[in-house]
């Protein structure tokens, strides 16, 4: 998912519409906005699809008066998993003695089923079916006065991967959570105006200046042009989760300092030296492949060329969450450029092979088009274990990682070769040097080590095996 808010700017919630189409590649599923004004109270609008179909409409935006707003951009991988309904859509709303506040959370909560009961037992009324959804009952709970006070009672009690932006009355909220596995960062806009938001990419859009990352188990208030800092937790050592950078985040994003494209092709120079192989093109699988496939092209020498070209008015066909528009989804997506590809010998770029539905599709597509061998290379290593912390992987029975060897993985795609970055080739990518520290993994890396930096309750319970 996506997260966004801006305080102390006129119309505030037309700067959210545009920060959110800004982070939709992280949920197209729906939509959701809350803004506030001393005149209106809070008000919010939710909706199913993308954001310029829905937040652009003058008539919806009039409803969300205020200078001071929040919203979410949905993808679903806790609830109502492919079948959003709208009362799923976030942010959601809380009214306390202390006052209403609303929020908008990225990540997934790894206790929220155990949460979620006890929470009925004692009497909540919740309305979704979201996990998120724990954290404004918990904060209903709190014997707090403030809002605050009260998020940072009922995020103690949380487990798991959150970055979450909230807004009181008057005040614009960002937490992560101790970890820091889902991004978040700080911009300044105006004169006295601030933004929270997922991506430095959607500071860009609405002008705002990057001034720094929410630090992992941070809380930020701001208010009255200010922005406090607050520490709720145990410090513990990050673990931001490396998938951002290999694919969930936005080429032109900065994480953790580094340009997202920059590592991205430093993940391209890293598998051409790990995995060289003799070829007449690198091709990217676009978009998601093309800054590795850069790296590729410039590292061995083999030219770069546009072998397969992208319908613009397609999503992420991953995120399409049924079966059935996931196998069409590559057609209506991806087509061979085939006077290009005929007789040649074609290495392809991806960033990762799931289920190897698109790898499959790809290879066929390519071969139909007289391709002489076809080569993957993949940006990230093979995904064996699912994602707990809010990115959408399937069971790991679905993986095609959990169950083949690279060798079977080959062969079942029928390719001359198949070939993953290591690991560590990933962590050098990335700028750690000397890879991967097996004591002290820098980075949560679980779908890939099966190593997971916050043990999934709810998971165990259903009988999840580590
Ligand atoms: P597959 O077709 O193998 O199931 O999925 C791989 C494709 O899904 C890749 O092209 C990748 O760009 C895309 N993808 C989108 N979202 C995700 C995700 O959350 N995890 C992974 N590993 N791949 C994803
Ligand atoms: Fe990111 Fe993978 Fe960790 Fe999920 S399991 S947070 S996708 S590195
Ligand atoms: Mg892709």
């Amino acid at each position: 998912c996506g997260v966004f808010g801006v305080t102390g700017v006129t119309d505030a919630a037309n700067f959210v519409a545009l920060g959110m189409h800004a982070l939709q590649h992280r949920g197209q599923e729906a939509g959701g906005i809350v803004s506030h004004d001393p005149a209106h109270g809070f008000n919010s609008a939710r909706r199913f699809g993308y954001v310029r179909d829905n937040f652009t409409k003058a008539s919806l935006m009039e409803t969300l008066p205020g200078s001071l707003s929040i919203g979410h951009v949905r993808y679903s991988t806790a609830g109502s998993k492919g079948n959003t309904q709208i009362r799923d859509v976030q942010p959601f709303f809380g009214e306390f003695s202390a006052g209403g506040a609303a929020i908008a959370h990225n990540g997934n909560i790894t206790n929220a089923e155990a949460l979620r009961r006890e929470l009925i037992e004692r009497g909540s009324i919740f309305q979704s079916s979201s996990d998120s959804e724990c954290i404004i009952h918990l904060m209903a709970r709190s014997l707090q006065r403030q809002v605050p006070e009260r998020m940072k009672d009922a995020l103690r009690r949380v487990e798991g991967a959150f970055s979450i932006v909230a807004m009181t009355r008057t005040k614009l909220i960002g937490v992560r959570d101790p970890l820091g596995v889902r991004p978040l960062v700080l911009g300044r806009i105006g004169e006295d105006g601030w933004a929270l938001s997922s991506e430095t990419c959607a500071l860009d859009i609405i002008g705002a200046e990057f001034v720094r990352e929410i630090e992992p188990g941070e809380m930020v208030v701001i208010e009255n042009g200010e922005v406090a800092s607050h520490r709720p937790f145990q410090p513990a050592r990050p673990r931001f989760c490396i998938f951002e950078h290999v694919y969930f985040s936005r080429p032109d994003s900065i994480l953790g300092g580094r340009s997202v494209y920059e590592t991205r092709r430093q993940i391209g120079v890293e598998l051409a030296r790990e995995a060289p192989v003799d070829a007449d093109i690198v091709c990217p699988v676009p978009d998601s492949g093309t800054p590795a496939a850069i790296g590729y092209s410039q590292e061995s020498g083999i030219p770069y060329a546009m072998g397969i070209i992208r319908n613009q008015y397609m999503g992420r066909t991953f995120i399409e969450p049924t079966e059935q528009i996931r196998n069409m989804g590559v057609r209506l997506k991806l087509n061979v450029n085939r006077a290009l590809i005929r007789g040649k010998r074609v290495i392809l770029v991806d960033d990762s092979v799931v289920r190897g539905t698109t790898s499959r599709k790809i290879k066929e597509m390519i071969l139909d088009a007289g391709a002489k061998e076809v080569h993957f290379r993949i940006a990230s290593p093979p995904t064996s274990w699912p994602c707990f912390y809010g990115v959408d992987t399937p069971q790991r029975e679905k993986l095609l990682a959990a169950t083949m060897t690279e060798d079977e993985m080959c062969s079942h795609l029928g390719v001359d070769s198949l070939r993953f970055i290591t690991l560590d080739g990933l962590y050098r990518a990335v700028g750690e040097a000397n890879g991967r520290d097996p004591h002290a993994p820098q980075y949560c890396d679980a779908c890939f080590s099966g190593e997971y930096p916050v043990e999934p309750a709810d998971q165990i319970e259903k009988g999840f095996a580590l």
